[in-house]
Order: structure tokens, then C-alpha cells, then sequence
């Protein structure tokens, strides 16, 4: 997708320090870092929202789950960690290809 930041890391275009990449997904750092470990996993289709989410978006994202589970250990996350999704204004969605915060590293506060 044209003039999207996540295509254009995953094109190569725009560095960025990837931690684990595969056919369907790429985990990078986050440029601006909200805990000591901030990563963020985004599919290689380009979408924005999970309304946009037909049968096999659901089921990329639930194996997209499932991986982050997996790696958590080898991401440093052994301790914990927090999956966060930004959708649409109110959240404060600013990059409109669809990705998962993962936070960690860290105790997180929660209230
Ligand atoms: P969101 O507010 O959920 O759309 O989050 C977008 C995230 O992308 C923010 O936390 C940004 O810091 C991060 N971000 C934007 N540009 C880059 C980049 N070039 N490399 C890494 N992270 C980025």
C-alpha cells in the first residue's frame, strides 16, 4: 500500500530492528518505545481495522496469536507481556495498517 509506513519497513524501504519475521508477519522495535520492551507485530497484508477482518484475516490473527505466544520467550517476555490494538480515532490509531503493540519487559501498570 502506497505511502503506508509498516509496507514500506516491510519493503525495506524504511529501516527498522526487526526481532522475527516469516511469510505472514513481521515483529519490529517501536520506534518510540512506551516500556523497556515495545515491539510491534503487523501481517504482511496490508489492512487497516478488524472490521476489515474476512475468515482468513481471523484466521492469520489467530495464528499471528498463537506465534506471539510462542516467542515471547526468545522476545525477552518470559515475565509477562501486554497485546494492545489501537482501532480508529479514540484510540488513537496512527498508522492504519492493522498491528499489535506487544509491551513487556517491565512490571506494566494497569488502573
Ligand atoms: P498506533 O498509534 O497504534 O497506530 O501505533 C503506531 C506505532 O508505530 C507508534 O507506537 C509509533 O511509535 C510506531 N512507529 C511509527 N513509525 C515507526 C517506524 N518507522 N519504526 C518503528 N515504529 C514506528
Amino acid at each position: 500500500m502506497e505511502n503506508c509506513v509498516f509496507c514500506k519497513i516491510m519493503a525495506g524501504e524504511i529501516p527498522s530492528a526487526r526481532v522475527y519475521e516469516d511469510g505472514e508477519i513481521v515483529i519490529f522495535r517501536d520506534i518510540e518505545p512506551k516500556a523497556k520492551i515495545h515491539l510491534l507485530c503487523v501481517p504482511r497484508e496490508h489492512f487497516a481495522l478488524l472490521s476489515e477482518a474476512d475468515d482468513a484475516r481471523a484466521a492469520l490473527l489467530g495464528r499471528t496469536l498463537q506465534k506471539i505466544g510462542a516467542l515471547a520467550p526468545q522476545l525477552g517476555l518470559a515475565d509477562g507481556y501486554r497485546l494492545i490494538i489501537n482501532q480508529g480515532e479514540n484510540a488513537g490509531q496512527s498508522v492504519h495498517h492493522l498491528h499489535i503493540h506487544i509491551l513487556g519487559g517491565q512490571t506494566l501498570e494497569w488502573e
